[in-house]
This record gives C-alpha cells, sequence and structure tokens, in this order.
C-alpha cells in the first residue's frame, strides 16, 4: 500500500512550480484561479472564449433574471459582499460581483480572452493543450471549469427559422428588440422561462406561456435589503458570516428533503401545493398541475409567477406546437399564435461538461470513449485514465438548488491539495484508478432510489441511463468527503 507520508519519505523533492491551465474564467474558474494563487501556485492561466469573465452571468442577461439562491450565500466565502441589494440580487449584480473580484486579485491579467481550448492531449506526465488560433503549449495540470449549463439548447420545431419576428435564446437576449407593448411568446417553464415571464409581464402587450410540462413553484419573496444592510454588514464583518452561514444551514437541511423522504421532503412540498391553490382559476390552476411530486425537477422558485399568470395580458398554452410560420406558432390545434418576438427558455445541454473540447487521456483514451455510457467522475473531480486532469461542477456535483460557489470552493481546495502534493514532490502524475470511480459510481446509483429526483419525472438531471447525474447526498457530504485526507489506493500515482 501506497501512503501519502511512505511516498514523501521514498522520495523527497525540492519544491517546484506546478504551471495550471484553467478553462474557463467563469465562477469556478475563477474561484479555482484565486485559491491557487492564493496558495502560492503562480504559474496559472485561465483561458476563456469569450471576452469578459462570468460565464453563465456574463451570457444571461435576460429581463427578471435573479439567481434563486439568496445572495448572501451564493458568494465566495473570501470575498464576502456586504452590500447585496436583494435577498435573490439580480443578474447584473452577481456579474458585477464576479468581474470585481476577479480584478481585486488580478485575475485579467492571467486570463487569455477569446481563447478557446480545443484540444487537450494527455503527453506524459503534461498536457499539451492547442487552442483554436492553432497555438499549442504545455502544462503540468489542466483543469476544466466549463460550467455545467453553458450549451443551449435550441427546439427542433419545424418552420423556425421562418419567422419574421425576432427569435431568441434566453442566454442569448439580444437587447436590441425592443419588446414594449408587443406579443411575446415565451418557450419553456423551467427557471429561466418563469423568470422572464416575472420580468417581462408586465411591459408586453401581451405574452404567451408555451407549456410542455408544468412546473412545481416555491414562493419565496425576493426582499429588498435596506440602506443600512449594506453599511452594518461592512462594519460588522461578524454579520456577513452570519448571513453566509444561516443560509448554508437552512439549504443543508433542505437538502436532506431532496436525498430522503421525511419530513422536509413533505413540508417544501406542501407549500408548492398551497401555492398553487392561490391560482384562483380553476382551469389555470388545472393546467398548471404538474403530474409528478415536487422538487423531482430542479425546484423553481418564484413569489411573482402565479401572479404573472393571472394577468389579462399574460396566457398559457399548453398545447404542443405544431410548427411555426412567418406571423407566429401554429399549435396543434391548427390556432396560429401572432407573435412578434419568441423566447426559447428551452434549457442546456447540461451533459457536454467540458466538451466539444477534445480530451485525450493516457494512452490515447478520449473522453468520448469514457463516456461512451455518460459522464461519470470519481468524486466529482476526477477521471480514470486522466492524469493531472480535474473538473470543477464536473458530473454528480451537487448542484440541485445549493450555492455552486460553495462546491466550487470545495473542490478548489480538493484539487489545490493534489496540486501541492505535485509541487512538494509527492506525486508527478496522480488519477483516480478505474475500480475506485466504479466504486464511486456504484455507490451513488445504490443511494439514488432514496432520492426525490428518481421518483418518476425527465428533466435536465437525467443522464442517458435515465438515472439523475447528481449528488445523492448531502452536500455537505460531498465537502467533508473532499476535504478528507485522500486515500492513495484509489489513485494511479506515478513519480516520472
Ligand atoms: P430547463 O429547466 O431545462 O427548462 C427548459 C424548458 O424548456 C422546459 O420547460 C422544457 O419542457 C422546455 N422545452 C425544451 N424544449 C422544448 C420544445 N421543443 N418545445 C417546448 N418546450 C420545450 O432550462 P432553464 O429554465 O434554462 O433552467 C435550467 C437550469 O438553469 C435550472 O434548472 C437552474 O439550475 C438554472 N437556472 C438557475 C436560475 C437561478 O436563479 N439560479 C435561473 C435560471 C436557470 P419540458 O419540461 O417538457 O422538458
Amino acid at each position: 500500500m501506497t501512503t501519502e507520508s511512505s511516498t514523501t519519505t521514498d522520495r523527497k523533492k525540492t519544491m517546484r512550480m506546478p504551471s495550471v491551465a484553467i478553462v474557463g474564467a467563469g465562477m469556478s474558474g475563477i474561484c479555482m484561479a484565486i485559491t491557487l494563487l492564493e496558495a502560492g501556485v503562480t504559474d496559472v492561466t485561465v483561458y476563456e472564449k469569450a471576452d469578459d469573465v462570468g460565464g453563465t452571468w456574463r451570457d444571461n442577461t435576460y429581463p427578471g433574471l435573479s439567481c434563486d439562491v439568496p445572495s448572501r450565500f451564493y458568494q465566495f466565502t473570501f470575498a464576502k459582499k456586504p452590500d447585496w441589494t436583494h435577498l435573490f440580487s439580480p443578474g447584473a449584480e452577481i456579474q458585477a460581483y464576479f468581474t470585481g473580484v476577479a480584478d481585486r486579485y488580478g485575475l485579467r491579467e492571467r486570463i487569455r480572452f477569446g481563447t478557446e481550448i480545443t484540444q487537450a492531449t494527455f503527453d506524459d506526465p503534461r498536457w499539451r493543450i492547442r487552442t483554436s488560433a492553432g497555438k499549442e503549449q504545455t502544462v503540468d495540470f489542466l483543469i476544466s471549469a466549463t460550467g455545467i449549463l453553458r450549451e443551449p439548447r435550441y427546439p427542433k420545431i419545424n418552420g423556425l427559422t421562418d419567422f419574421a419576428g425576432a427569435v431568441m435564446h434566453s442566454a442569448r437576449w439580444d437587447h436590441s428588440v425592443d419588446m414594449v407593448g408587443k406579443r411575446v411568446a415565451v418557450i419553456g417553464t423551467g427557471s429561466t422561462g418563469v423568470q422572464i415571464v416575472c420580468g417581462l409581464a408586465k411591459s408586453v402587450g401581451r405574452l404567451e406561456l408555451f407549456q410542455r410540462s408544468a412546473q412545481w413553484i416555491l414562493p419565496v419573496p425576493n426582499l429588498a435589503h435596506t440602506a443600512i444592510d449594506g453599511p452594518i454588514h461592512r462594519l460588522l464583518p461578524l454579520m456577513n458570516q452570519l448571513g453566509y452561514d444561516g443560509n448554508r444551514h437552512v439549504f443543508e437541511e433542505l437538502a436532506k428533503g431532496l436525498v430522503r423522504p421525511g419530513w422536509r421532503r413533505s413540508f417544501v412540498q406542501q407549500v408548492c401545493r398551497a401555492n398553487l391553490r392561490t391560482v384562483r382559476d380553476p382551469e389555470l390552476r388545472r393546467k398548471l398541475t404538474p403530474d409528478y411530486q415536487p422538487m423531482c425537477r430542479r425546484l423553481v422558485v418564484s413569489a411573482g409567477f402565479y401572479r404573472a399568470m393571472q394577468r389579462d395580458n399574460v396566457d398559457l398554452v399548453d398545447l404542443a406546437i405544431d410548427h411555426v410560420e412567418k406571423r407566429g406558432i401554429v399549435t396543434v390545434d391548427g390556432r396560429l399564435h401572432e407573435l412578434d418576438a419568441i423566447v426559447l427558455a428551452t434549457g442546456f445541454d447540461a451533459h457536454a461538461f467540458m466538451r466539444p473540447m477534445n480530451l485525450t487521456g493516457r494512452n490515447g483514451l478520449s473522453i468520448d470513449t469514457l463516456w461512451a455510457a455518460g459522464p461519470k467522475a470519481h468524486l466529482t473531480v476526477g477521471l480514470p485514465g486522466f492524469p493531472n486532469f480535474f473538473m470543477l461542477i464536473g458530473p454528480h456535483s451537487p448542484v440541485g438548488n445549493y450555492a455552486l460557489t460553495a462546491i466550487a470552493e470545495t473542490q478548489a481546495d480538493h484539487i489545490l491539495g493534489w496540486v501541492q502534493r505535485w509541487r512538494d514532490g509527492v506525486i508527478d502524475t496522480v488519477a483516480p484508478t478505474p475500480e475506485a470511480t466504479e466504486r464511486f459510481n456504484a455507490e451513488m446509483r445504490e443511494a439514488m432510489p432514496n432520492t426525490v429526483w428518481a421518483t418518476g419525472c425527465t428533466s435536465w438531471y437525467l443522464g442517458k441511463d435515465g438515472l439523475p447525474e447528481l449528488w445523492p447526498w448531502t452536500p455537505d457530504r460531498h465537502r467533508d468527503r473532499l476535504r478528507a485526507k485522500p486515500d492513495f489506493d484509489d489513485y494511479d500515482v506515478r513519480l516520472a
């Protein structure tokens, strides 16, 4: 058996500086870069295909955008913002926060903007990475921080390109289109569609929400913070800490309801059902009633959605779309819904992860071969056959209604541990073994039936095998597991 200490004793090396490439300058890439820099790992380059930091918060600018995780929790522990304006602050404020953090830590000079990594090949013991401009570079560690909801999913609807008005995906909002007083369709009833309905309902002339399946809605009012809230939190950092810890505690308690039956699950489900009863018109209520348990899909948080849906200028269309023509959407009953704009709130390819980047590990193993049956990882961060490669917000990360910032911090600390072992000469390359990865995935499959996500519904949570691609335990277990000293028997550790 190899242990960390025995390996260290066997072979001491002088401290050396690893070179690290991070793909993506979104929330998790920023988190990883800062974690490395703060630990003295300074040879860090971040590759970002767009021209600014922020990832999903840069890409999404639709009306009504906010984060449904309270801002006091959806932030980095090492860079707490005292003066969030709302319980769930708007998207632009969150984007300004991440750009501000990147600036404060001097990240911009380390980010290669407008540079996409198209190919990464493990060339023992280093990674050879190639950019879209054809430039090559080698690094000791490659870290994917490409986000989970990045590749917009466009629906296959006949005739969509024939439409004479504006068509846009929610993540590619076209601000040149003035929707005030216009006839607008929103397709999709996920968190995004619901936020857009709330954001547009008052200003458009007519809004039609095209629903393929109904969603359960948890009504949490988005309270504005008072003017003295910011100064108080700035003056008393303990308040900031309490705000973070208090929210984290609530979310971890609620997460218990997601992963096992019990009173927490029943409580949230009852709140959702009671919320639905606030819809006065029985016909509209019937249409808005999902045919699965609350929380089976990612819970949509909105205090204003049902109110918006009951406005005179808002209609719910629950008939399937047959096709689109020049003047609008035609539903299966043959009715033409005349429109000026169509918004596609149709979600993302949540299973793409770092792809289309072409990733090749040891002995020519490609990511498409490794993931032929769907994305799988060890402890959410490592891949067998891909030494010195790590992921943030990778497969099975605990992403369901929790702060991704907290998950990214946990994963970044774990990855830093391996980079430090390299720096200390304990390892040259490390990858989880196929056996350990399979054991971990089997453990997850065994736990999955207890979760609410496996109670019978379709959603982007489900992988190719029909099983949720989520962490089937509470987020604190993820934190504990990744913080624990690694069992070296689970890793293929090599010294050059
Ligand atoms: P989503 O949850 O995947 O919802 C996509 C919607 O589009 C669904 O209602 C889907 O219908 C519908 N749809 C897809 N193709 C369609 C078609 N061809 N015809 C008609 N309808 C179609 O996507 P999302 O709303 O963008 O949310 C994705 C995730 O982003 C969320 O779950 C959440 O994790 C995150 N998000 C978070 C926030 C936040 O505040 N933190 C805000 C927005 C989004 P079906 O349901 O029938 O498939």
